[in-house]
């Protein structure tokens, strides 16, 4: 399912443009406009849930894509070894800014982060 106003929505559904790395049928990832590091993807599912607050049991499936898809991103990218950085920001105080569920892949180099 799809919300009209919701960018990443957008974007799964290839009407908004992004720098899409990979796509299957429960999950789009694509490069961060605004990155943090040399390699900043985005992993998003295709259908709209907001939060991690949403995640139930008829979720799984895509909850689990967007971590298993994670090592092969970080191969790509060249940081499988080096490492890297999953985060996923929850509600205003999470500081999640896009309201439909997403996990950064964050690495290239040693960021600084507050919580160190
Ligand atoms: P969050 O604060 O966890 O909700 O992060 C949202 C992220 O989405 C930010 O890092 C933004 O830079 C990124 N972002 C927002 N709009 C776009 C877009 N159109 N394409 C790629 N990344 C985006």
């Amino acid at each position: 399912m799809q919300e009209e106003n919701c960018i990443f929505c957008q974007i799964a559904s290839g009407a908004m443009e992004a720098d899409i790395v990979f796509k299957d049928d429960l999950v789009c990832v694509f490069r961060d406009i605004n990155p943090v590091a040399p390699s900043h993807l985005l992993i998003i599912p295709n259908a709209h849930i907001e939060s991690n607050n949403d995640l139930g049991p008829d979720q799984a499936a895509f909850a689990a894509r967007m971590l298993t898809v994670v090592p092969e991103l970080a191969e790509k990218e060249g940081i499988r070894e080096s490492g890297y950085r999953i985060i996923m920001n929850t509600g205003s105080d999470g500081r999640q800014e896009v309201k439909h569920i997403h996990l950064h892949l964050i690495g290239g180099k040693r960021m600084q982060h507050p919580m160190g």
